[in-house]
């Protein structure tokens, strides 16, 4: 599944979408390089899920939990260096059946994720605001969603107007 975005608004509107298909204890993780829209992806998933705070990039803090419904965890791991400082945040922890963890850059830590997760990417395109956003299942957790995950995301595959 894969659709292109041409402005930030148009990337959060897709993910607040796709938030309509997650579910509590799924597992999220971010890839694309920096600037390529990861935390603006995240912003658009806590909007679906009812979030008010704002939403900043963690790249200090690593972890930010957000009150919604469900929850949303929000980490990023660019600034890890070792597996340990994740373990010692109380990471896997965090990876319960009542919320949403999203983390940003992800693949790097993928031993320490659980085999079960949706893995979005997030890649710049030719035009400044151009995004391509594709998503990915992995493990049978995800395995009957796919068309639940494809009719959230039908709306922009003929890409946004934006
Ligand atoms: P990352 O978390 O991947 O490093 P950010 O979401 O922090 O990226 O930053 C993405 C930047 O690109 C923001 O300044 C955002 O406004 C800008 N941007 C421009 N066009 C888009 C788009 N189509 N989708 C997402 N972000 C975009
Ligand atoms: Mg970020």
């Amino acid at each position: 599944m894969k659709v292109r975005t041409s402005s930030a608004v148009s990337t959060r509107d897709v993910a607040r979408s796709l938030a309509g298909a997650l579910r509590p204890g799924d597992v999220v993780v971010l890839s694309g390089e920096l600037g390529a829209g990861k935390t603006t992806f995240t912003q658009g998933l806590a909007a679906g899920f009812g979030v008010t705070a704002p939403v900043l990039s963690p790249t200090f803090a690593l972890v930010h939990e957000y009150d919604g419904h469900p929850p949303l965890v929000h980490v990023d791991v660019y600034r890890l260096d070792h597996l340990q400082e994740l373990h010692d945040l109380g990471f896997e922890e965090l990876l319960d059946s009542e919320r949403v963890v999203v983390i940003e850059w992800g693949e790097n830590v993928a031993r320490a994720l659980p085999p079960d997760r949706l893995v979005v990417r997030l890649e710049l395109g030719v035009e400044p605001d151009e995004r391509w956003i594709s998503v990915a299942v992995h493990g049978a957790r995800w395995r009957t969603r796919t068309a639940q995950l494809e009719s959230a995301l039908a709306a922009f595959t003929g890409g946004d107007s934006a």
